[in-house]
């Protein structure tokens, strides 16, 4: 049995964004200390952290420093460098691993790995170049979706090729580098599960959500959707088999295309808690952040068991658009439980919070959430 890193102890998390204020929050509640390393400075992490490290992840002495000044290291942000990783982990245990990253992070090397493991993707092709780009759209086929390797979310550094006229275009659109060529998939809804798994292979789960999204960025998450139970279960399957085969412990999130033949396709593997998984702070017995620490910590995990049907909505900086949100008009909903990440600058497209709100049912939770978002900018000026 692996050793638990008590209450009291230090836990350090790699990358400072708002995933890494809401462990910081849970960890705090349960008597932690947290300690952020990042680039920047008061971060949304940093300005609830006990500590908040400002140091590049290629500065190795830094990290080093940083990992010996604490009990376990984790992270928020998958784009760490492997060095930072492998560096902490010579102070202190690294959970997940750093090969987990270093798989999750450049999507050449997570299609093979969920391929090569049998794990249901789109079909791809490895782009190191424009000329195999062409050869690539030839044996796929059109439409498909070209993305960097490495470093993209949100929809950025891709690109839709409609026909191969529009290979050049793409090409250049996403920066001309490394790239994968996917099939465009013709999906009827996207959904996710979230999954926590412990140092003694314990595993948890949140079930399946169904996430909406605008201009690529996340929109709306509704947990338990209505769909084929068979299919929920078969996606929480796939998430236990792709967390058992990476060896994670702690957090990670796996999104799929559920598709009109009602057959799941991976989309992306994310390795820490997600923003599908945000409900599970106001309406689960244990949230996705605690389940993190519990299982970073070789704590027994939590129950994910949900206290009321919820729905997440995302706050972006284009609310702030002209002028501050009607905070008091949304919060005119008692239920309603508002996330703010302490952003100074709001721009457009930017995760500034999100807020969870309950219904009956997801749908309804979905209606309540949206309609407090949309008296955001509505009630502004008016007082
Ligand atoms: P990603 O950053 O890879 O999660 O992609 C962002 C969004 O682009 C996804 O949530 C989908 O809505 C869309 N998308 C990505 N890949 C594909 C694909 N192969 N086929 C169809 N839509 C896609």
């Amino acid at each position: 049995m692996s050793r638990p890193i008590l209450p009291g102890a230090t836990v350090g998390v790699l990358g400072s964004g708002q995933l890494g204020r809401m462990f910081a929050i849970a960890a705090r509640r349960m008597g932690y200390r947290v300690h952020t390393f990042s680039p920047g400075d008061d971060t949304p992490m940093g300005q609830v952290a006990d500590r908040e490290a400002v140091g590049d992840y290629n500065d190795l002495d830094a990290v080093a420093e940083f990992a010996s000044r604490v009990d376990v290291v984790t992270f928020e942000f998958e784009n760490v460098p492997f060095d930072a990783a492998r560096t902490a982990s010579e102070h202190v245990p690294v959970r997940p691993r750093g090969e987990v990253l270093h798989t999750a992070q450049h999507r050449q090397r997570e299609k093979d790995f969920l391929a090569g493991a049998g794990f249901p993707t789109a079909p791809f092709e490895h782009v190191p170049d424009f000329a195999t780009l062409e050869s690539a759209l030839a044996r796929l086929g059109t439409p498909a979706v070209l993305k960097t390797a490495g470093f993209g979310y949100d929809g950025k550094g891709q690109a839709v090729i409609r026909d191969s006229g529009e290979a050049e275009a793409a090409w250049q659109a996403i920066g001309a580098g490394e790239a994968v060529l996917e099939g465009f998939v013709d999906f009827e809804r996207e959904i996710s599960v979230v999954a926590a798994r412990g140092c003694d292979g314990e595993f948890a789960h949140y079930g399946v959500t169904e996430n909406r999204h605008r201009d690529h960025i996340l929109d709306v998450s509704i947990p338990d959707p209505d769909i084929d139970p068979r299919i929920a279960e078969q996606a929480v399957e796939i998430a236990q088999g792709v967390l058992e085969a990476l060896d994670v412990v702690g957090v990670l999130c796996v999104e799929f295309f559920l598709k009109t033949d009602g057959s799941l396709v991976i989309n992306e593997l994310a390795p820490r808690p997600h923003n599908s998984g945000h409900f599970s702070f106001d309406a689960c017995v244990t949230s996705q952040f605690e389940q993190q620490l519990r299982a970073v910590c070789a704590l027994p995990l939590g129950d994910t068991r949900r206290l009321r049907p919820s729905a997440m909505v995302n706050l972006l900086g284009d609310l702030w658009a002209d002028g501050m949100p009607d905070w008091r008009a949304a919060l005119a909903d008692p239920a309603l439980k508002l996330h703010l990440y302490g952003k100074a600058a709001a721009r457009p497209g930017r995760k500034m919070g999100h807020m969870t709100a309950f219904g009956e049912n997801g749908e309804d939770a979905a209606r309540h959430a949206i309609a407090a978002r949309d008296v955001l900018v509505a009630g502004r000026g008016r007082t």
